[in-house]
């Protein structure tokens, strides 16, 4: 979470607030999703809590739980309303990953045959630098 100063002038709490248009496809008491300004096919529609949260790790377990019920609804509605056959969702968590907007948000990016865009496996190829076993021994050993 961050200040107040932020909140003011990210362009995600902007939309919340009612003050940037957008094109809104569903609202609760805690998440909205709306269509990405920019999109990478039809559809392509973002999901954001409404607090001012940067990163994933910065939501509650509870709030990540709603974000995340809101993100399949959404999903399904999609799914129905523009036969898209296939999905990719994901989220840029962090500006290494490519985050430009620093309110989180999940991207649903409805996917056809034919559309041209790879798996989420074409961000990086082949960029691990340490054995798997390493890597494993570190992060299972924070559990
Ligand atoms: P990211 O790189 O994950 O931070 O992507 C931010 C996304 O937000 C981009 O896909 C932009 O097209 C989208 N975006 C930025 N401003 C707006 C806006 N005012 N309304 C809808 N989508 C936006
Ligand atoms: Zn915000």
């Amino acid at each position: 979470m961050r200040g107040q100063g932020e909140t003011m002038s990210c362009v995600f709490c902007q939309i919340v607030r009612g003050e940037l248009p957008a094109h809104t496809v569903y609202e609760d008491s805690e998440t909205i999703a709306f269509l990405d300004i920019h999109p990478m096919t039809d559809g392509h529609t973002l999901v954001i809590p409404k607090v001012h949260a940067e990163r994933l790790a910065d939501l509650s377990p509870e709030l990540a739980g709603k974000l995340f019920q809101t993100v399949q609804k959404v999903a399904g509605r999609i799914t129905r309303a523009l036969h898209a056959p296939s999905l990719n969702i994901g989220i840029n968590d962090g500006r290494a990953a490519g985050q430009a907007v620093p309110h989180l948000h999940v991207h649903i990016v409805p996917r056809f045959p034919g559309d041209g865009g790879g798996s989420i496996h074409s961000i990086l190829y082949k960029s691990q630098k340490r054995p798997l076993e390493e890597v494993h021994r570190l992060i299972a050993d924070t559990l």
